[in-house]
Parts: structure tokens; C-alpha cells; sequence
């Protein structure tokens, strides 16, 4: 598979670290540094972007910034270890 193959599954559907994973047979690691790979090249893109759905506290409600590509294990606000995911999805702009 290639970074292209995740691109256009990621226009397809919406997708967190964890699903791509399953998807590809590939280690998080490996997934996430695809996306920033991927998100470094489409931030000039003329026709895709691609949107995140930042990780959010699923106990109080704190979102983090989007630059958290991998899931951020602990709430800086309430401290519970409950992280919603971020989903990644490329739309056209
Ligand atoms: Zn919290």
C-alpha cells in the first residue's frame, strides 16, 4: 500500500488512527506518521483538504488542538484517561 491508498480511502470515509490500522494491517505508528506525511501535502493542495475532527475528552468535554495526530491518552482538564479519538476525513474544499 502506499500513502495514496490511504488518501483515497480517506476520501471515501471518515477514519481514526485505529480503524486505518485495521484497514491496512499497519502499526499506529507507522498510520500516523502517514497522516501528518499526508496532511504536509495536501496543506497546498488546490482541490483536498484534510479535516480533522480533534480528539475530545469524553468525561468533561476538552478538546485538544488538532495537531494531536495520535490520541492524547490523558485529559489535561479532568485528568480521566477517556479520549475520544481524532477523525481524519479529506473533503473537497
Ligand atoms: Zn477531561
Amino acid at each position: 500500500m502506499t500513502r495514496g491508498d490511504i488518501i483515497n480511502y480517506l476520501k471515501q470515509r471518515p477514519a481514526t488512527i485505529a480503524d486505518l490500522v485495521k484497514a491496512f494491517d499497519r502499526p499506529a505508528g507507522a498510520i500516523e506518521e502517514d497522516i501528518a506525511h499526508i496532511r504536509t501535502s495536501l496543506r497546498h493542495d488546490p482541490e483536498w483538504e484534510l479535516m480533522v475532527q480533534r480528539p475530545q475528552c469524553e468525561f468533561c468535554g476538552f478538546i485538544f488542538d488538532a495537531s494531536h495526530i495520535k490520541t492524547p491518552t490523558k485529559c489535561p482538564e479532568c485528568g480521566k484517561e477517556k479520549i475520544k479519538p481524532a477523525v481524519f476525513k479529506i473533503e473537497k474544499k
